[in-house]
């Protein structure tokens, strides 16, 4: 079956009592035994909760993997990744990484938790000169957040295969739909839900996928022991939220390329990030591993003139977070990214005058025209 139509018939066969064609909300902590000792499949909600395994199975399917878990949130889906992990193991993670993640390595590297070497993986050489006999977890992010760098996921997954580290890919911004990490070679693909899977902006989750029965059995007793785990009507409308993304994906893509085209041809802005123009570093390589650029654009203004562009906006929200049906203006060196230290963000690359879009499913010219006018009002104003 194709993804449109696994994701229209997700969650059907979830009720044998009444037949009922949505998903039922099983808003329940526990389970009533059938007998001692025998139950209907599930006994208490952090173990089990057919609402929950509704959403995970259209994950593992969209996705190729053995199984998937639903978590609280992104970061309770990269926290709970990393729990596998025994303590002072070294990882190696993208350089210019979320900033959420970043900030999570650094916490568990200075309670002596884990080793964290932070390597620019978009030169997969790098990763070799990186890598030592205790590396566990090679942690990549493809498109790059904010500056939308790709990174070869089957140069690295040929490079991590040789070693006793698992490749782990954060696939947020493309979604299992424009990328399919494990069949590029990745162990574990992490989600934060929160962004295009819900896509809806009402949900904050996680997800984890595995590509083994090994490792996926490894994670869901891991997310079960720690209590990670998704409820049951943040599953509920993630799994709604899922079930329009390849319609949703093919407006977010249509607008961000025309925004980075209308962005690329205005004489205020210097740069403009996204994989799907030409001029793009990673131009070439996101047309062979993915199968679309997705929804994101940043780009380069004078610092000067940010300020006036985040107030100027009246169709782009000034907000973090992304994915949603709405368009979203944020800046990372103050926002996204603020929990970076200034040679971080610098040696990522991310300057004061880099402002990252989240374009929705809005009509076309209205985003377009939006913009026009606060790059104009921010010219008048600087
Ligand atoms: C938002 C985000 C996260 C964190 O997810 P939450 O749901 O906010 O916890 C992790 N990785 C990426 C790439 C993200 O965009």
């Amino acid at each position: 079956m194709h993804p449109q139509t696994l994701l229209a018939l997700a969650g059907q066969q979830t009720d044998d009592c009444y037949n009922s064609i949505a998903t039922p909300l099983y808003q329940t902590a526990t389970f009533r035994f059938e007998d001692v000792g025998v139950t209907k499949g599930f006994d208490y909600t952090r173990s089990g909760n057919p609402t929950r395994h509704a959403f995970e199975k259209t994950l593992a399917e969209l996705e190729g993997g053995a199984g998937a878990v639903a978590l609280t949130s992104g970061m309770a889906a990269i926290s709970t990744v990393l729990m596998l992990l025994e303590s002072g193991a070294h990882v190696i993670c993208s350089h210019d990484c979320y900033g959420g993640t970043e900030r999570l390595f650094r916490v568990l590297e200075d309670q002596g938790k884990l080793e964290v070497s932070f390597v620019d993986l978009t030169h997969p050489g790098n990763l070799e000169g990186a890598l030592r006999p205790d590396t566990r977890v090679v942690w990549v992010e493809t498109p790059s957040n904010p500056l939308l760098r790709i990174t070869d996921l089957r140069a690295v997954a040929a490079i991590t295969d040789a070693t006793d580290a698992l490749l782990v890919v954060d696939n947020t911004f493309l979604s299992p739909l424009f990328q399919q990490p494990l069949a590029l070679g990745a162990d574990f693909v992490v989600y934060s839900t929160t962004k295009y899977i819900n896509g809806h902006s009402d949900v904050v989750g996680g997800a984890v996928i595995a590509r083994t029965e090994e490792l996926d059995e490894r994670i869901q007793f891991t997310a079960n022991t720690h209590g990670t785990i998704a409820q049951p009507f943040d599953c509920w409308l993630a799994l709604r939220g899922l079930k329009t993304l390849p319609v949703r994906l093919k407006q977010h893509e249509a607008n961000a390329q025309a925004v980075a085209e209308f962005l690329g041809e205005h004489p205020a802005v210097k740069r403009v990030f996204y994989p799907g123009l030409a001029s793009h570093e990673g131009h070439d390589l996101a047309v062979q591993q993915q199968s679309g650029f997705g929804g994101m654009v940043s780009f380069e203004v004078d610092r000067e003139a940010v300020k006036g562009i985040l107030r100027g906006t009246r169709v782009f929200a000034l907000a973090e977070s992304l994915g949603g049906v709405e368009s979203l203006i944020e800046h990372p060196a103050t926002m996204s990214h603020a929990s970076m230290s200034e040679e971080q963000r610098a040696a990522a690359g991310i300057t004061d005058g880099i402002i990252r879009l989240s374009v929705g499913i809005e009509h076309t010219g209205d985003l377009t025209a939006d913009l026009e006018q606060a790059l104009e009002t921010a010219a008048i104003a600087a």
